[in-house]
């Protein structure tokens, strides 16, 4: 079975967040299984940046290869892909991303040809990729080559619909009044809404997400049409690609260690952090780490609001982060105030990550929403507890500890209010100080197993019944 993965960033070439190690780990579990895949992505100027061996293919098209055999394809072009950001700047998104994502997937289509690698699924992330289900039913429904490719639509994160002004309809090049009204969202063009209207199959990546963007409040505006392919939304939950991260063998890490034998290690990894970001270093304060985009979706407000009652718990907190301006400067301000307590680090930093996952007792993820999260899913492989809102993945992945559950494996608040936040940080600090219960807790953390392989599974058996439609 043949599969084209199209999305628009992917590791180890572009990232911005848990799409790309999605879009570069899958990939490699099909392969192992025995699914033909290829993938083809936005040619960013970060692409030479990899590390790995870039060959130019065609004048606009350059090609690498990850795994066994998997090839890349990078679509080129200077002024859309030839910029420091993937799609936008400081100042906001991009203005012309329909030009440059509506040229990724018509050009797309015609690589696929050109190449002649005819895929029996195309499978598409997130809106950049959502016109390709919507080409092929229409521009290429008459042609051979595509007759018998099915198309499937994965939502990572609903909250990113591409949504755009309607005057620049005709740039997408696709007539017809069931087409127009596919992309209609409150006068605007939506091209997620159009990727799902159109694709055969559309999955998200998480049971309890899949569950939750079919409810108003979570749908972004789009419940009803979810709604109507009720029995087709599915929702698989991501993996870890252990090759990346793996306690046992991170190079970025200042002591590697294990599920069997992590005591001195994690101390060992503790205190390098501690030193390296200027806190006092101390073995018995608790280390609460944060890494992730600054954003409302994952619970900056909550933070920010009980920063002042947190410190007073004598704990240290380490946020390593990019995203929206205001986040950063309540951040930078917090740090500057408390100094013995915060320390922030504004910077997309892939070591940093590994060494917060490693070296933090807790990791904050008070999530407003979170189609599944992998900051999480590190965070308990790294054996850091994590704390989080019942949300989404989140939900699905992290069980309360407890009195009565002492099976769980982190901390789950269930009112997303900043009482409630502080209520369960207070809880998992008094855990944090019983060195007994700690361990327990720890222990039950690192028998959680979320790799690849299970999830491969499920795709391929969705593979093979939309191939069978
Ligand atoms: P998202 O909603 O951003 O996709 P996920 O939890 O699914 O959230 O994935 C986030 C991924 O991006 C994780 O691998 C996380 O470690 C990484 N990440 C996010 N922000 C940063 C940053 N500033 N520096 C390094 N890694 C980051």
């Amino acid at each position: 079975m043949k599969v084209v993965f199209c999305s628009s960033e992917v590791v180890p070439f572009a990232k911005t967040g848990g799409l790309a190690d999605v879009c570069g780990s899958l990939p490699l579990a099909l392969e192992k299984i025995g699914i033909e895949v290829a993938i083809v992505m936005p040619g960013y100027s970060c692409v030479g940046k990899s590390g790995y061996s870039v060959e130019q293919v065609t004048e606009n098209v350059s090609r690498a290869k990850i795994g066994n055999n998997i090839q890349v394809h990078f679509i080129e072009h200077e002024g859309y892909f030839g910029r420091e950001g993937l799609y936008g700047d400081t100042s906001g998104d991009y203005p012309d991303n329909l030009d440059r994502f509506g040229f990724y997937c018509d050009r797309t289509l015609r690589l696929l040809k050109q190449i002649d690698f005819q895929p029996d699924i195309i499978h598409c992330h997130d809106w950049q990729s959502a016109l390709i289900p919507v080409y092929i039913k229409e521009k290429y429904k008459d042609d051979a080559f595509y007759l018998k490719t099915k198309t499937i639509m994965t939502v990572h994160n609903l909250a990113f619909q591409g949504v755009f002004p309607k005057v620049q309809y005709p740039k997408l090049d696709v007539e017809g009044s069931f087409v127009a009204q596919s992309f209609e969202f409150y006068d605007q063009l939506n091209l997620l809404k159009a990727g799902i209207v159109y694709s055969d199959k559309v999955t998200t990546v998480s049971p309890q997400y899949a569950k939750e963007i079919q409810t108003k409040q979570f749908g972004c505006g789009l419940e009803g049409v979810l709604g109507e392919r009720y029995d087709e939304v599915t929702g698989i939950l991501n993996g870890l690609d252990h090759d990346i991260w793996n306690p046992k063998t991170d190079g970025f890490i200042a002591e590697k260690y294990s599920a069997e034998d992590f005591g001195d290690a994690k101390l060992t990894n503790k205190m390098q952090l501690q030193k390296e970001l200027y806190l006092d270093v101390r073995d018995d304060v608790p280390l609460l780490g944060f890494v992730g985009r600054l954003s409302h979706q994952k619970g900056l407000d909550l933070i920010i609001e009980t920063l002042d009652d947190l410190v007073k718990m004598d704990i240290q907190m380490v946020f390593l982060g990019l995203g929206d301006e205001q986040y950063q400067k309540k951040l930078k301000e917090a740090a500057a105030l408390y100094s013995d307590n915060i320390a922030v680090c504004l910077d997309f930093n892939e070591p940093l990550g590994h060494q917060i996952y490693a070296g933090s007792d807790l990791f904050l993820m008070p999530s407003q929403f979170e189609p599944c999260g992998l900051s999480q899913m590190i965070s308990l492989y790294y054996g850091t507890i994590p704390v989080v809102y019942k949300t989404g993945g989140l939900a699905d992945t992290v069980k309360s500890f407890g009195p009565m559950n002492k099976d769980g494996n982190g901390f789950v608040f269930t009112n997303y209010s900043s009482a409630s936040f502080l209520k369960v940080i207070q809880k998992a600090i008094k855990v944090f100080r019983n060195e007994k219960e700690f361990d327990h807790l720890r222990k039950n953390v690192f028998r959680c197993d979320f790799s690849w392989e299970k999830s491969a599974r499920i795709y391929q058996e969705i593979y093979h019944n939309v191939e069978k439609q």
